[in-house]
């Protein structure tokens, strides 16, 4: 390593997350990395000539946040190119959306994502809505979770789902009265459907990388966990890494269906980690859905749901089928990524770790269980037994008219206190990582950061609402963690990120305020001035002068 610093930034509050140096004033950084990190006249003894220097201005840094469960080619490609509508909250204005953007696309193929499921249901979204503005070409929107979706008529033709077309296996077509479908799809019905309509191009999904990569940039994240690639992200991914494109870390967790016979899943996975192999490109993980979502009742809990409206699911994977495949991968040295709602999906999920570990031994696998919006208090303690982190998303942790407060009547008042549990996770000895599921939901780590501590809505949008189990709050520095550390111990990079270490590369983020002391509403509002990765600026805040 050089002995001059390329770029020494002066003048700081740097919270390092390196126990050596926890808090420091200056970082001296080379060819990437950080050279050392300590006093400003002994960072700046690191300065020759041509080295350049940044006065923060007393400004907090952190290490860049990695985001250990996120849609990133997904969402960067609905960023892009697909029509938005988190905020629709009528029938007229959800038409009116989509009208405008089908007159401005001009793609094969229109696609909206984001509607609320406490706004649209089955009963007043059907494919007659969609068919009221756009009937020449295929339109399917997605709910906000992209657990539901509407198809219209030309697309439900296209896919060729009429009333003879059974349901496919984890997945649902709503039919009318007639048993004619309506355009709604379940579950593995939208994939059913996907596969019948035409695709975005690689090109599209290279752009949609590129804008979300950005986005992330802005927003302090300088990795992430891609939570579900297929061969075409691994594809694209790849080509952007190998031609230096990448502006974040990006590790992957390569998705298992059900119907895949073990031996035909392993050698496929295989095969992507292979040839996934990028300092800024893995695959390292293999995902499973053990359930769906309470939202459209395919979340799997232990006993049934308390509405009485009957219910609950399966497991995705039979009971046996779950402990051989994770046995199996485990043996390869996968990381396994579970997604689990449901109580008997976490449990599945953690019986399943525990059949691996019992045969192949204790390794620092970090497998992950991802959600755990239901967690029976008889299994908190079996995560740091087991090694199993929790991924956590606490943004959803709150009262708000849709989700959650719509599903806690299924859960039940009984069982109310095990949502979102993550206080008695994290007491009970649960390794943990914080993540946002984006698309799903904004990938703000300051926004969900606020939620965490306050168990509330921001407090500037929705006034003083009523915490959502209070008791489970995280502290500040549980989610400082929750970002850095652990998260780069999620995405299997602790050794090159997660602290402003002397080797570890220069992923960092400047802040506009202390988080570790302002008002705790106030962390929301967070605006990031600068994102380094590697050294290099990928983000700066117009209002950071130069
Ligand atoms: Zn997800």
């Amino acid at each position: 390593m050089s002995t001059v610093a390329d770029l020494v930034l002066v003048n700081g509050d740097v919270v390092s997350m390196d126990p050596l140096r926890p808090r420091v004033r200056a970082v001296a950084i080379a060819g990437g990395r950080i050279m050392a990190t300590g006093a400003d006249d002994a960072m700046l003894s690191l300065a020759g000539p041509h080295t350049r220097v940044i006065d923060l201005g007393g400004r907090m840094v952190l290490p860049g946040f990695q985001d250990a469960h996120i849609h990133l080619q997904d969402g960067g490609l609905d960023l892009a190119q697909n029509a938005a509508l988190w905020d629709v909250r009528s029938i007229e204005a959800l038409q009116a959306v989509l009208a405008r953007h089908a007159a401005a696309f001009d793609g094969p193929f229109i696609i909206g994502c984001g509607w609320q499921p406490g706004v649209f249901t089955a009963e007043n979204l059907t494919r007659h809505v969609l068919d009221a503005v756009i009937s020449d070409r295929p339109c399917l929107v997605y709910d906000s979770g992209y657990h539901n979706a509407c198809l219209n008529s030309k697309g439900c033709e296209m896919a060729g789902i009429v009333a003879g077309t059974p349901d496919p296996p984890n997945g649902h077509f709503v039919r009318d009265a007639a048993g004619v479908p309506t355009g709604m799809l379940n579950e593995d019905a939208i994939y059913h459907a996907r596969d019948r309509l035409p695709e975005p191009t690689e090109e599209d999904y290279a752009a949609g990388v590129l804008a979300g990569q950005a986005h992330c940039n802005r927003n302090g994240i300088t990795g992430v966990l891609d939570a579900m690639v297929r061969e075409r992200h691994v594809r694209v991914y790849q080509r952007l890494a190998d031609a230096g494109r990448l502006t974040l870390r990006v590790a992957s967790t390569a998705v298992i269906s059900p119907d895949e016979p073990l031996s035909t899943a392993l050698g496929r996975i295989r095969s992507l980690r292979h040839e996934a192999r990028h300092p800024h490109f893995k695959v390292h993980s293999a995902k499973f859905f053990l359930d769906g979502v309470l939202e459209n009742r395919t979340a799997a809990m232990i006993e049934p749901y308390a509405d009485g409206e009957g219910g609950n699911a399966p497991l995705m994977f039979g009971d046996n089928a779950v402990r051989d495949l994770f046995v199996a991968f485990d043996a390869e040295r996968f990381q396994i990524h579970v997604h689990a709602i449901g109580d008997a999906a976490v449990r599945g999920a953690l019986d399943g770790l525990e059949a691996a570990r019992a045969i192949n031994g204790p390794w620092p696998s970090l497998h992950q269980i991802a959600h755990v919006q239901v967690t029976d208090p008889a299994d908190f303690g079996r995560f740091g037994a087991l090694g199993a982190m929790a991924n956590m998303q606490p943004l959803w942790a709150r009262h708000e008219p849709d989700i959650p407060d719509r599903t806690m009547a299924m859960v039940g008042v009984e069982r109310a206190r095990n949502v979102y549990a993550f206080r008695s996770l994290i007491d009970a000895g649960a390794p943990f990582c914080l993540s946002s599921d984006w698309p799903v939901s904004t990938l703000n780590p300051f926004e969900i950061i606020e939620t965490a501590l306050t168990r509330q809505p921001p407090r500037r949008v929705h006034g003083d609402v009523e915490p959502f189990f209070p008791e489970q709050r995280l502290t500040r520095e549980e989610c400082l963690a929750g970002y850095t550390v652990n998260a780069a111990v999620a995405c299997w990079r602790a050794g090159e990120t997660g602290s402003l270490a002397p080797g570890k590369s220069a992923d960092l983020i400047v802040l506009d305020r202390d988080i570790l002391a302002c008002d705790v509403h106030d962390i929301g509002g967070t605006v990031v001035l600068l994102t380094l990765f590697e050294g290099r600026e990928v983000w700066r805040d117009p209002s950071f002068a130069r």
